[in-house]
């Protein structure tokens, strides 16, 4: 059972809990609708672990609804990305996949029968004419010169709306509830509106489309839907959504219950907005890892637990609120710790020369995949003559507080042997290439028998074994925690998003990692093996560093 932090279910469950309780609700029916107008992100996540997890709490089922409504931003190829999306997060629809499309018929005939109870007309006001006609908040919005026409002319003017008579925007289907009402919803909603436009399931059969407003709460009633779960922005909506429940001869009673969409610091929660990002280039596509898509995260190797555990931190509440990118990266990291494999690379490699260790002699050492998880025992990792380890881990003059490899200076190698510096090798222009070592054979394992210390353990690969590899670090995408909403997004975009390095060196059991698999690099945080790796030159995701600074600001806080 999904709880708030305060340990108290949430308003949602409270509601359906009374409701299961009182005997109103049989069977929980809940439902996830996207619209397939672009890929699903991070705020989709949250949805989906509130309907999904509160249908499993109750023992009931939750739908995989398509609201493709509007054909002129649709895709069937989203269809898809959601498909993947969902299952890959965890949730699973069985045969509950609907789409609001194979409602067509029903929702015309409902439309129909509106206009026969004098409920709706067909307006030929244009589209600036409607909203100059609706009025504003503090002005009543006034009748259409068409709102009087007859039932018959109604009829048989929708009827050749549907046979295609008209063109785009020529006329629309309006209820007819209340030009002056206080809620512009009602002000005379648009039901249908005239498209010529092939839609990605239903093809040329029409030619006019259901609105939102129309379609989605009749699609509720269709499926049954008890509990339908939308964002705050709905809310103004509700009336009409009862509107067409009591006034259509629908098979159930669906109710709209409204939580607060989920925010998230430094990037942006709007298909347009990723859309924008994604068509003027300035990330790579929708599984960009720096994009809070699913598919972006899902690739930059976060575990789908850490999005649920993410979401479930988060809260259902009706207020207003920015969760913390460094929230959901410690989520990530919490989950890692405990999964993920240790293994070893170096992403800025500086030869070392190990100058009394035998030449072409190389022997494996045995390391520990996993300290949180004995169950995951050890590897062998071979270790030679020369190595390489992370040039930030050599200074040759080091400050004060340079606790790591110097000249004459000793340190321990991870699973392998002390080892002193003993000289400095440069190049012409005085820059350090290489580094001539000596280790000590008695402290293989990395311990000293006569129990001498070292002050630091740096990673390392072997260069003759190691692979060579790319890496990508990410920082994110945008510099502000609020970026600027207004239109101009790129001015906000962090130069530094992406970090491509090459030449990397990654311990050679890392050939058998596969595409998606993520693992901790030892001191440098966790990596996941991105699908654009070729056999022989892998490509790794930085998902998360190991510093968090989620847990340092909870820690400050107390
Ligand atoms: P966007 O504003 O990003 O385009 P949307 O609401 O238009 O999103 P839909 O495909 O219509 O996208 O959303 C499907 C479901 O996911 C809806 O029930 C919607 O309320 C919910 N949802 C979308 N964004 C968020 C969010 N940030 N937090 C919580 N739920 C969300
Ligand atoms: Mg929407």
């Amino acid at each position: 059972m999904s709880e708030t932090s305060e340990g108290a279910k949430d308003f949602i469950r409270q509601i359906v809990s009374q409701d299961v309780d009182s005997g109103r609700t049989r069977t929980v029916v809940t439902r996830f609708p996207p619209e397939p107008n672009g890929y699903l992100h991070i705020g989709h996540a949250k949805s989906m672990c509130l309907n999904f997890g509160v249908a499993a709490e109750f023992g009931g089922r939750c739908h995989l609804r398509f609201d493709d409504t509007n054909p002129a931003r649709e895709e069937a190829a989203f269809i898809d990305s959601i498909k993947d999306d969902v299952s890959w997060l965890g949730f699973d629809w069985g045969e509950h996949l609907y789409f609001a499309s194979d409602n067509f018929e029903q929702l015309y005939l409902w439309a129909q029968h509106l206009i026969g109870e004098g409920k709706a007309y067909v307006d030929d006001l244009s589209a600036d004419d409607i909203r100059a006609y609706r009025g504003t908040l503090t002005e009543a919005g006034r009748n259409s010169p068409h709102r009087g026409r007859s039932r018959d002319r109604n009829l048989d003017l929708f009827a050749r709306m549907r046979a295609g008579e008209f063109a785009d925007g020529e006329r629309v289907l309006r209820a007819r509830i209340d030009m002056a009402s206080g809620n512009m919803n009602m002000r005379d909603p648009v039901l249908y509106r005239i498209l010529h436009s092939p839609h990605p399931r239903t093809g040329r059969a029409w030619c006019i489309y259901p609105t939102y407003d129309f379609a989605h709460g009749q699609s509720d009633a269709i499926e049954g839907v008890t509990h339908s779960l939308c964002t705050l922005e709905f809310e103004d909506h509700r009336p009409l959504y009862d509107w067409f429940i009591d006034n259509l001869p629908v098979p159930s009673r669906p109710r709209q219950y409204e939580f607060s969409r989920l925010n998230l610091s430094h990037t942006v929660l709007s298909k347009r907005r990723l859309a924008q990002l994604v068509d003027e280039g300035h990330v790579a596509g929708w599984d960009d890892p720096r994009l809070p898509t699913i598919a972006g995260l899902r690739r930059r190797g976060y575990p789908p637990g850490a999005i649920r555990d993410f979401a479930a931190r988060t809260g259902v509440t009706k207020s207003d609120h920015v969760a913390e990118m460094a929230l959901l990266e410690h989520c990530a990291r919490e989950l890692l710790n405990k999964q993920a494999q240790r293994r070893m690379a170096v992403l800025n490699p500086l030869k070392v020369i190990i100058d009394n260790y035998p030449e072409g002699g190389t022997e494996d050492l045995d390391a520990v995949n996993n300290p949180e998880d004995a169950s995951a025992g050890t590897r062998p990792v071979p270790f030679s003559r020369e190595i390489y380890i992370e040039r930030d881990d050599f200074m040759e003059e080091p400050p004060k507080k340079f606790f790591r490899l110097a000249p004459g200076r000793e340190v321990r190698l991870r699973y392998a042997y002390f080892m002193t510096c003993r000289d400095v090798v440069k190049d012409g222009a005085g820059r350090v290439t290489a580094l001539h070592c000596t280790y000590d054979p008695e402290t293989r394992g990395g311990n000293a028998p006569d129990g001498r210390r070292v002050k630091a353990t740096l990673h390392w690969v072997s260069a003759a074994h190691a692979l060579e590899a790319e890496v990508r670090l990410y920082e994110p995408l945008f510099s502000q925690a609020n970026p600027e909403t207004g239109g101009d997004l790129a001015s906000d975009l962090n130069p530094r998003s992406l970090t491509v390095l090459e030449g990397c060196r990654v311990e050679p059991s890392l050939k058998d990692l596969g595409p998606g698999e993520t693992v901790q690099f030892e001191r440098l945080g966790y990596f996941c093996l991105d699908a654009e790796s070729r056999p022989g030159s892998p490509v790794f995701n930085r998902t998360v560093g190991l510093r968090d600074a989620w847990a340092r600001m909870q820690a400050k806080s107390k």
